[in-house]
């Protein structure tokens, strides 16, 4: 099967996995696990950041940040196709008990103007602008990548303003490496940071948050409160550490494997559109958008697995578990198929 629907569809490799059998753990609630402890430094020192701290998702990473950063009643500023809004489950609301300005921008992305006009003045009508969250690369935005002049732009507006700066870097690593602008450099922009290890990176669990001391120990806090107090973690992080060591460069090899689908895709006559390509997501959107759900069953008859993103588009993510064959025997089926 080529499955095409998530980066997060990876499996552990056997180096991977013999890694994790060894790694030596310990009770991680007492921070007394080795392989976390290591996990947690080295993606501290990666960023040059402070601190790192081992959750068990992405969502529970940015739910936590959210948490430590903004109080109830409290306003983030973020887009309207944010993951923190759109796909953890109401957990602003839920968990914090925080209010969102949505805003409709271009592949996901804010702007330095959007953040100006939104962020709230002092008046009592209006809830205090706590944060604002940015997610690159955009998942809704087909995997865009931010400008970074943009961001330093609204950083330097932030900190200006005494405002927060999230990042919901899921795939950052896929923005950097295709950029060029290197992770310290991103770090010294955002208070805090996600990052996912389960994605492209091809770890089985777990997602780092990082940021400053004092953020990070109030994070561990508001993890545990969250139920996400692991204690013999270390097996899993052992595969996260190993992702972050060995699978960053070749999230290249994914960029090149969808542009390739994004250029068949765009000769097909019965796709109207392709999401201009940044990184490792490409999103099409069909001629005829009641043929969405036709063209997934045509696919899984050639055991290929895609998702439907929205009426009338497709999904494709390419990943560690897709080889430049898999994409050489998907571009034939998809040139045969007839629609
Ligand atoms: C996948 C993802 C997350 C985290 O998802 P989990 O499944 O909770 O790990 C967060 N933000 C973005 C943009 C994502 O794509």
């Amino acid at each position: 099967m080529i499955d095409f629907r998530s980066d997060t569809v990876t499996k552990p490799t056997a180096a991977m996995k013999d890694v994790m059998l060894s790694a030596p753990v310990g009770d991680d609630v007492f921070c007394e696990d080795p392989t976390v402890n290591e996990l947690e430094t080295f993606a501290a020192d990666m960023f040059g950041m402070e601190k790192a701290l081992y959750c068990s998702s992405g969502t529970q990473t940015n739910q936590i940040a959210i948490n430590v950063h903004v109080q109830p009643g409290g306003e983030i500023i973020t887009n309207m196709e944010s993951h923190i809004y759109k796909y953890e489950g109401g957990g602003i609301a839920k968990n914090t008990g925080a209010s969102v300005r949505l805003i409709h921008g271009n592949r996901g992305r804010l702007t330095i103007d959007d953040v100006k006009e939104w962020i709230n003045p002092d008046d009592v009508h209006f809830p205090v602008t706590q944060l604002v969250s940015l997610e690159d690369t955009s998942n809704r935005g087909g995997g865009a990548i931010y400008d970074f002049e943009e961001i330093k732009k609204i950083s330097a507006f932030c900190k200006a303003n005494r405002l927060p700066l999230h990042l919901d870097g899921a795939r950052l690593m896929n923005a950097m490496v295709e950029n060029g602008v290197g992770i310290k450099e991103y770090a010294t922009q955002f208070d805090s940071i996600s990052l996912c290890l389960s994605k492209g990176l091809g770890a089985p669990v777990g997602s780092v948050l990082i940021g400053k001391e004092d953020f990070i120990n109030k994070s561990r806090r508001v993890r545990k409160v969250f139920g996400g107090g692991m204690r013999q973690a270390g097996i899993i992080a052992a595969g996260g550490l190993y992702a972050l060591k060995n699978n960053v460069i070749r999230l290249k090899e994914d960029h090149v494997h969808a542009k390739a689908l994004e250029s068949t895709l765009n000769s097909l006559n019965w796709v109207k559109e392709v999401v201009p390509v940044d990184t490792n997501i490409v999103v099409a959107i069909l001629e005829d958008t009641s043929k969405r759900d036709n063209i997934l069953g045509e696919l899984a008859k050639y055991d290929i697995k895609i998702m439907a993103f929205g009426p009338g588009m497709l999904r494709f993510v390419t990943h560690l578990d897709i080889s430049g064959s898999d994409i050489d025997r998907t571009i034939d089926v998809l040139n045969k198929l007839t629609i």
